[in-house]
């Protein structure tokens, strides 16, 4: 049979040689490192035969396959350390996560696992990763895999078989441990050489609160023992930039049980860095060629049976509101582009009026379940910065590079260096699930990779990643702890206008179906400043951090200068602020660094006589001493360094 390889190469191999003999065939040292095999689109174990012409490729650690695998089989494991030192203990889910794996598992009668006991099943897991134990994999039928589990007392499995159609059914056994799985797994547990159980949580058998509790251990797993201790160095620096201690520390933001779950408040400091960035993008989108719009926070619930929101998102919305007026029925706004596209049919448009760039920095509110929410990047109400681009057909490339240098320059100006794109194009097969012509697609599919190309952006192509409505292309940025973020997104759209019936009259004088794009840099307000806050550890840059400078009296005595400093600074456009408080300052030097203000400005008598000040940068050190509008030039200049190009 012939294998192809990634890089179009083929080679003859026997019939029935698996992917790791492929590896073998190669070098022994791939073999060694290769963990699960892709042949013909599908992951796979790396021992099952290939029985057939196949493209192949073969994962690494590197490859997201291999991590997933990985973990999943290390799932497996700590099932098999569970049974052994919890006999009787039933088995729920193990899947592998974006970091790691768990598993759900009802303990028996009595026992609980608490923190504590995760070294000693760790241990176990150790133990048994050092047998080298191999994963037989079975197809078994559906009455056969019944009996097995039921046997058992498998309550929980034989309620997941009993779903399954038969025939469809395989197990994998590692010693004396078999699971219900389809795989793909490791060849060999061995191949785990580092393990770290994480936490223990409570979770409801299917995600049902009416269901049990199960007890939910998650663990992360590596091939190497370096890579374990890098991480956990990482996790404990993940924590330190945890958003939601250090915007309680800048008193950026807070959240209110008397307000209500997952509803933000944002301080005066977190306002100011919102609005900071929100004039940013304003200003990049006049230049841009934008048009601001205002619109309301509900809607009537029929404008969302329009959209087809209230179809496909209803049920798990905020229930509508209804007024004293019989039949009257709103629901908090879910989404911009309804009201959008209203606008856009206020008033009749020409070819020539066209690309119409509608701009909203639009609240919305969609309800997420409370177990859910999680600082400000889960939240049941957020302002996204929107924007619905209506164009021609012939347009969508120009404006997909206009989005993108948009986005650009914000990731320049905001310090993510590193980023990567992904264009998500339609299924290369199953073409039906597409709403809009097989030209219209092809078109705006095309209008994507050659506006990567020409701007220069490095964009990894998926196929089937696309929206029932259109291709799209989304931004991924790495933080400074290499952790990945999905921010911006621009999607192509031919649901809406035909659903909302949007038109323009043509060079032809007939009616045409405009293009709409939707649009979102930041993705919302709140998300993208979680990112923000982890990413730069609350160090944000100096045009945009709510506190440019503070003015540090060495005692109260010079609190009168102290102030005085301050409000000249505000005259001339630095944000300052003065510390007023009754501490020695070496306390208050400390406290405020600890609020990431870049310029410390400490005065005294000599200060007070001179009118000037003695200054420290973070991170930078003394800067010696200046007069007030020497030091607030060497700020304005230094601000205008860095947006002189936006
Ligand atoms: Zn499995
Ligand atoms: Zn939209």
């Amino acid at each position: 049979m012939k294998i192809t390889f990634p890089d179009g190469s083929v080679k003859e191999f026997e019939k029935g040689t698996t992917a790791y003999q492929i590896a073998e065939s190669i070098s022994p040292r791939l073999a060694a490192e290769v963990l699960v095999a892709t042949v013909n689109e599908k992951i796979r174990d790396l021992n099952l035969p290939i029985e057939e012409d196949s493209s192949i490729k073969l994962h690494k650690w590197d490859d997201p396959e291999a991590k997933h695998a990985f973990w999943h089989t290390s799932s497996h494991l700590l099932a098999e350390a569970l049974t052994e030192l919890y006999p009787g203990v039933k088995f729920g889910i193990g899947p592998a996560i974006e970091n790691g794996f768990y598993y759900d598992v009802e303990l028996p009668e009595g026992v609980v696992v608490k923190e504590s006991d995760l070294e000693k099943i760790e241990k176990k897991m150790y133990e048994l990763a050092g047998r080298k134990e191999a994963l037989i994999r079975r197809n078994i039928t559906k009455a056969d895999a019944m009996k097995f589990f039921a046997d058992k007392g498998e309550s929980l499995k034989t309620e997941l078989i009993s779903e399954l159609a038969d025939g469809t059914i395989t197990t994998y056994t590692q010693g004396c441990f078999t699971d219900l799985c389809r795989g793909p797994h490791l060849a060999n547990t061995g191949d785990i050489k580092a393990i770290k159980l994480l936490s223990v949580a409570g979770a409801y058998w299917r995600g049902d609160e009416k269901r049990q509790q199960l007890t939910r251990i998650y663990g992360i797993t590596f091939p190497k023992k370096k890579l374990l201790e890098e991480y956990l160095v990482m996790l404990e620096e993940a924590k330190k930039r945890d958003h939601r201690k250090i915007g309680k520390e800048m008193e950026l933001f807070t959240f209110s049980e008397m307000v209500g779950k997952g509803l933000p408040l944002w301080l005066p400091k977190g306002t100011d860095l919102r609005l900071r960035l929100e004039m940013f993008l304003k200003g990049l989108q006049k230049r841009y060629g934008y048009q601001q719009v205002i619109t309301p926070n509900i809607g009537a619930k029929q404008l969302y049976v329009t959209s087809g929101h209230w179809e496909k998102y209803g049920k798990d919305a905020f229930r509508p509101i209804t007024t004293p007026e019989e039949g009257e029925e709103y629901l908090l706004k879910p989404m911009n582009c309804p009201h959008h596209c209203e606008i856009y049919k206020s008033s009749p448009r020409s070819y020539k009026d066209l690309p119409v760039r509608l701009a909203e920095f639009g609240t919305v509110y969609r309800y997420e379940q409370s177990g859910e929410l999680h600082g400000l990047t889960r939240v049941r109400c957020f302002t996204q910065d929107d924007a619905h681009l209506f164009c021609r057909p012939d347009q969508i490339k120009d404006e997909f590079i206009k989005v993108m240098e948009i986005i650009l320059i914000i990731f320049k100006a905001l310090k993510f260096e590193n980023f990567e794109a992904q264009i998500s194009l339609r299924d290369k097969v199953n073409r039906e699930k597409y709403i809009g012509s097989e030209e219209n697609w092809e078109k705006a599919e095309q209008a994507i990779i050659e506006a990567c190309q020409e701007t220069g952006l490095k964009a990894v192509v998926e196929y089937g990643e696309a929206a029932f409505y259109g291709p799209k292309l989304d931004f991924m940025v790495k933080d400074a702890l290499g952790r990945r973020w999905q921010l911006g997104t621009i999607q192509v759209d031919y649901n809406l206008p035909e659903r909302f019936g949007l038109e323009y009259t043509g060079a032809d004088n007939q009616k045409h179906r405009p293009v709409m794009i939707h649009r979102a840099p930041f993705g919302s307000m709140e998300r993208f400043v979680a990112v923000l806050i982890e990413h730069t550890a609350g160090k944000f840059p100096l045009w945009l951090t709510p506190e440019q400078a503070v003015v540090l009296p060495i005692s109260e005595k010079f609190n009168e200068y102290a102030q005085q400093v301050a409000s000249r600074l505000n005259l001339l456009d630095v944000r300052a602020i003065g510390d007023f408080r009754d501490e020695k300052i070496g306390r208050k030097i400390r406290d405020n660094e600890l609020k990431h203000i870049p310029y410390l400005l400490i005065v005294g008598a000599e200060e007070a006589e001179g009118g000037t000040v003695a200054v420290r940068r973070q991170g930078e050190g003394d800067k010696g001493k200046m007069s007030i509008d020497e030091f607030a030039k060497m700020v304005n200049s230094e601000v205008n360094e860095m947006i002189k190009d936006f």
